[in-house]
């Protein structure tokens, strides 16, 4: 017997078959015809940035704003998106981003949920101290202090399984809501990449009341977050990072927002392919 569609079944079908190409392109990859989606930090001066007035600024939000150009999608193409540090996998797995510049170190563990292009950039975890304490200068002396960090970092991990594992730690949403605490007395220190601690340390409302202990307790390489197994992606993306690096984008843009900061940077590291 042949099946014959009445007209409301084929519309119907017209229907669900749009409703499919729509999450295919929308909400399953990050990118939507003409805009794309990028997942940044809101809240860390020099990377990630929402100023009072609704824009974004920092070195990860022009890394961002250079590869999605690259890519084809100009400024005003692009959707920003929180990506706090525990969130940074599940944001690329489920499709709400189409990629993460957000101080996002590339480790093993997470290399097996997602891929990244990069490295772009190289720091060290450090500690943030009250400019006033003395009692903090080496990491063994946390083993008898309130240490915050945030979860899902590599900062609050290093800090349980190898730097201070008797430190009393406090793992919070994000480093502002750290430093926060930092300037409350509630915690003593707080630890995560030096690059971000200098940003904290430099701006205007905090000026002279933290230091940087100067401490060079890990190597972190920032990559692009991207889903696992989208190699044609990581090559496009591989491909802007190094063009970014050669046509002098990148010196100027870590110029730009460490300058400000005095954070001293380590050279453009090479990029994995
Ligand atoms: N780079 C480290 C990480 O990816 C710490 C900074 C952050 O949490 O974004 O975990």
């Amino acid at each position: 017997m042949k099946l014959r569609r009445t007209p409301a079944a084929a519309a119907a079908a017209v229907v669900l078959a749009l409703t499919a190409t729509a999450c295919g392109s929308g909400s399953d990859s990050g990118s939507n015809g003409d805009k794309i989606t990028v997942g940044i930090k809101f809240d860390q001066p020099g990377l990630g940035l929402k100023t009072p007035d609704g824009t974004y600024a920092g070195f990860d939000v022009d890394v961002a704003k250079y590869v999605a150009k690259e890519l084809g999608f100009a400024e005003d193409k692009i959707n920003w998106k929180q990506a706090p540090s525990a969130e940074r996998e599940n944001l690329i797995k489920n499709g709400d981003v189409k990629f993460v510049v957000a101080s996002y170190s590339i480790n093993e563990k997470r290399l097996k949920e997602v891929d990244f292009a990069g490295p772009y950039f190289v720091t060290h975890q450090d500690l943030l101290v009250r400019a006033d304490d003395s009692s903090i200068t080496k990491v063994e002396d946390l083993n008898s202090k309130k240490l915050c960090s945030v979860t899902g970092s590599t900062s609050a991990q290093n800090v349980k399984e190898k730097l201070a594992p008797k430190a009393d730690l406090q793992q919070l949403g994000g480093y502002s809501e750290c430093l926060t605490g930092l300037e409350n007395k509630r915690v003593d220190a707080l630890t995560t990449d030096a690059s971000i601690l200098a940003g904290y340390a430099s701006q205007k409302e905090h000026q002279g009341k933290f230091k940087l202990a100067g401490l060079s307790l890990s190597n972190e390489n920032y990559g692009i977050g991207i889903k696992k197994g989208d190699s044609e992606l990581k090559g496009k993306i591989n491909k802007a990072l190094e063009k970014m690096v050669s046509d002098g984008t990148w010196d100027k843009l870590v110029k730009q927002h460490f300058g400000p900061s005095g954070y001293k940077n380590d050279p453009a590291p090479k990029i994995a392919g």
